[in-house]
């Protein structure tokens, strides 16, 4: 192995193996790339929502808005809705969309609603954003330039077209080099490095720095470097789900957002694309048995989607491992995707987490193995925060409930709430949550997505102090009209988006 860092080696084909693969190639165009996937391990091959962070990414590997839209089935995800996380009542839904005004403005617009000024939901006192979602329309005119919102917005896909996209992207138009074989082992520099993975067939592919995008098994990151799982099934329970695509009415309005529904022992996800709904029941094995969450997941179907032949539907069944490693990177192998980790699909951080990985990479890549270690160390410290702020986030969700079932009493228990998260909603009953609370400046989810979650769920967040002015409620409400007004529906955007691309051949 060289000193000098010039061939990177991905191991994997999934969403983080290929975006891993476009990102590095467009951003270290110095760099050899080459992507290393079994033909016969199959991909996890869910992962529909994404943030808005990955409009940058597809921006930054060269992907045009419009080919990404109508090449993956997607659509615009402006938020989550939660709806039954509370009483599971009729009434009990609330919003987190992706739009938050500044701090000191949310605090105002906050201090104004509770003081009686507007009588809807919280989040749509504070972002027009609400109003947007609920008429089911897009963030963005067709006329804006690519990525370009109204509103911020993220998306949904069609997981297993994403990835395919990504890779033809990678290998046809960034020179990213594929070899389609599985790993059987690695062998090993002096130092403890990876020099080459040894690939089934008895071939050795030496490299300088080592993805590990191969999934919960980790072959490298945990089989080869090392690394210790760090089990967080005592504060997040869920560890599996039963997903189904089932097809829409041509021209059905496309949700805005993903619906998160709960349940007795867990929740159902609803994600729209053009074409289908994606729909996910998960659930927590030792609070319900795989047949109960096959009926729950077969009756929202029949609920929500009118018209499906339930009985035909066949769930597919994934089980994952609740927890993380407990260091990314090792040496020089470092862990992108579920190989690193996985919380539950709520709020969906995985995609995102795959993003900041790679972000974090090139913005601080080793020109030499002389200050990898270094590199190393910082990023398993960012990262072991951020996997800590997500898992009191989900948490969040779940201990203001007041369903009774035994899955959420458990869920409420003091002993399964982090010991960060109990502080906070001790202080947050004098104030609200601030950046005192989340001080770094690339927070996940900072304070306005904690308010979100607190006064969705009905949480006695106290007054801020702000000038409560009525008449900022009255400008958001001004700007949600003036949106509805402007802005397409998502059904029709995508429809006409989709009629064009078919008109100009884009390759699919
Ligand atoms: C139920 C569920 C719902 C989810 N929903 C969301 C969501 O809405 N939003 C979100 O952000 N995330 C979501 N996720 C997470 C998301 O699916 C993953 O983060 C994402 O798909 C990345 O997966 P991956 O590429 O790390 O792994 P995988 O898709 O499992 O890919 C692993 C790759 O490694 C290869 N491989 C394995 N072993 C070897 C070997 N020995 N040699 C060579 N190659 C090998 C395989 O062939 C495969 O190509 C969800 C996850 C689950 C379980």
């Amino acid at each position: 192995m060289s000193t000098a860092v010039q061939h990177i080696v991905i191991v994997g084909g999934g969403t983080a193996g290929w975006l891993s693969a476009c990102v590095l190639a467009a951003r270290l165009p110095d760099k050899r790339i080459t992507l290393v996937e079994a033909p016969d391990i199959p991909t996890i091959g869910v992962g529909e929502g994404t943030w808005p962070t990955m409009r940058e990414t597809l921006a930054t590997i060269g992907i045009p808005e419009s080919e990404f839209l109508a090449t993956c089935d997607a659509a615009f995800k402006q938020g989550s809705r939660f709806d039954g996380w509370r009483d599971g009542s009729a009434a009990d839904s609330y919003l987190h969309p992706f739009s938050a005004p500044p701090a000191a403005e949310m605090r105002a617009l906050a201090s104004a609603w509770q003081t009686g000024g507007a009588s809807g939901p919280f989040a749509a006192a504070i972002t027009p954003q609400h109003a947007v979602c609920a008429a089911h329309l897009a963030p963005r005119q067709r006329s804006m330039p690519d990525y370009a919102g109204a509103l911020n917005y993220g998306y949904h896909l069609d997981a297993g077209k994403f990835a395919a996209l990504l890779m033809r992207h990678a290998t046809q138009r960034l020179g990213v080099t594929r070899i389609a074989a599985q790993v059987g082992g690695v062998t090993c520099a002096a130092n403890g490095d990876i020099a080459a993975l040894v690939l089934q067939d008895g071939e050795q592919l030496p490299g300088d720095l080592f993805l590990d995008c191969s999934g919960q098994a980790g072959i490298l990151i945990a089989g080869q470097c090392g690394a210790d799982w760090v089990d967080r099934s005592d504060v997040s329970f869920n560890d599996r789900a039963l997903a189904v695509q089932v097809p829409v009415e041509p021209g059905s309005p496309i949700a805005a957002q993903t619906i998160g529904t709960a349940h007795e022992a867990g929740w159902l996800w609803d994600i729209g694309l053009p074409a289908r709904r994606g729909i996910g029941c998960v659930y927590a094995s030792r609070f319900l048995s795989d047949e109960r969450a096959d009926e729950i997941l077969r009756a929202y179907v029949a609920a929500r989607v009118p018209g499906t032949d339930v009985a035909a539907l066949t769930p597919r069944k994934l089980t994952f491992r609740t927890g993380h490693r407990d260091r990314f990177w090792i040496g020089n192998c470092l862990a992108v995707g579920l190989s690193a980790g996985f919380i539950e699909p709520l709020e969906a951080s995985a995609i995102v987490l795959i993003e900041l990985s790679l972000k974090a990479l090139v913005e601080n890549v080793p020109q030499t193995r002389a200050a990898m270690d270094i590199h190393a160390a910082r990023f398993n410290e960012v990262f072991r925060y951020r996997w800590d702020r997500i898992v009191e986030f989900l948490k969040l969700h779940y201990v203001l409930s007041a369903r009774t079932e035994p899955y959420w009493q458990a869920q409420r228990a003091a002993e399964t709430i982090p010991a960060r998260l109990a502080e906070c909603l001790t202080l947050w009953r004098d104030q609200s949550p601030s950046a005192w609370d989340f001080p770094r400046v690339d927070e996940m989810f900072p304070a306005a997505s904690q308010q979100y979650v607190l006064h969705g769920m009905g949480f006695p967040v106290p007054l801020s102090g702000e000038d409560p002015s009525p008449a900022r409620l009255a400008e958001v409400a001004a700007k949600a009209r003036a949106l509805a007004a402007a802005l397409p529906t998502a059904r029709d955007y995508l429809d006409r988006l989709a009629a064009q691309s078919a008109a100009a051949r884009i390759p699919a």
